[in-house]
């Protein structure tokens, strides 16, 4: 089975605080525990994909940094090949302070430091891995020309991409037409297609609309509900996985790296899907982005044991 991923994409360390609800402007609220973790979509994305089973490949940019160091450590030990991660000189490492309350909901500020550097050179010189990949993963907490650079090359080389439109921004149709699948939020079909998503019929909608403007498929993720998937002659709700969320963060990068292996080794989108939503179920039971991504034998467990 083949299962080349490559990711190109963001990290950063995340500063996580929990309290007993989000601060409002001007607020200041005492009381909640204190974490650090790594994090960034991109990063999330890889770290979720190589537990997942994929042979990753990670095309970034950190500083050289403590918090540089220590995420090229987490990719390492994570099996995830390294070649394409840049240790920026005169750039620090991106870092994000996230917010996160009682319900697992939360609000995050990030700031881009290195991976605002990454270039479209920076992916042509990955250019072999990426036209080996079965899969080539992309998000939006990096450059737009660097994720244009990057669709283009997969497109040129016949790599289907995954290109997941968050954190949410307008996009044209120059890099939406090389969505082999377009993986929005809700939030994020909303912007893209101009269709406000609040249930199901929104969401089909908003697909429908986002097909014309050029991707392949949509998949819509809807939270606890699972995802909405559109492609060709298909419109269908995938079900969530029923577990008591604590942390929702990376929850849609934890579905995108999963959806990515699925993919990867050749699942049909329903079934790659259905597998996403239990790789991102099982991220929201735990703290953190990269610390919260499942195993194999976990994802494969949770979806044996709800046939
Ligand atoms: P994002 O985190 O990007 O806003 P969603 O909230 O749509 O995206 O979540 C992404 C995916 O994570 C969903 O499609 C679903 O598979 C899973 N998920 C999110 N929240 C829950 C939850 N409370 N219970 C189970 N699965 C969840």
């Amino acid at each position: 089975m083949s299962n080349k991923v490559v990711v190109v994409g963001s990290s950063n360390t995340d500063m996580i605080i929990k309290l007993e609800r989000i601060p409002k402007r001007g607020e200041t609220i005492i009381g909640g525990d204190f974490a650090t973790a790594a994090g960034g979509k991109g990063a999330n994305q890889a770290v979720a994909a190589a537990r997942a089973g994929a042979d990753v490949s990670f095309v970034a940019r950190v500083g050289n940094d403590m918090f540089g160091s220590q995420a090229m450590e987490g990719f390492v030990s994570d099996g995830i090949n390294v070649e394409h991660v840049e240790m920026d000189p005169g750039t620090p490492s991106g870092v994000a302070l996230i917010f996160v309350d009682e319900r697992g909901e939360n609000s995050i500020a990030v700031a881009s430091g290195a991976n605002a550097k990454l270039t479209p050179a920076d992916v042509r010189e990955a250019r072999d891995v990426i036209a080996g990949a079965d899969i080539l993963v992309v998000q939006l907490e990096t450059p737009v020309e660097t994720v244009r650079a990057a669709v283009e090359l997969a497109a040129d080389n016949g790599v289907r991409v995954v290109l997941n439109p968050a954190p949410a921004q307008t996009l044209g149709e120059d890099i939406l037409r090389h969505g082999s699948v377009l993986t929005p939020n809700e939030t994020q079909a909303a912007l893209l297609s101009g269709i406000e998503v609040t249930d199901v019929v929104d969401a089909e909608k908003a697909a429908a609309k986002l097909v014309s403007m050029g991707p392949e498929a949509i998949v819509v993720t809807l939270g606890a509900r699972g995802a909405f998937v559109f492609e060709s002659d298909r419109r269908e709700v995938v079900p969530g996985f029923q577990v008591d969320a604590v942390d929702t963060t990376a929850a849609g990068d934890v579905f995108n790296g999963a959806l990515a292996v699925a993919l990867a080794g050749g699942a049909p989108l329903v079934e790659a899907t259905r597998f996403a939503n239990a790789g991102a179920a099982l991220s929201v039971t735990k703290l953190g982005a990269q610390p919260s991504a499942p195993t194999r034998a976990e994802v494969d467990e949770l979806i044996r044991s709800n046939p």
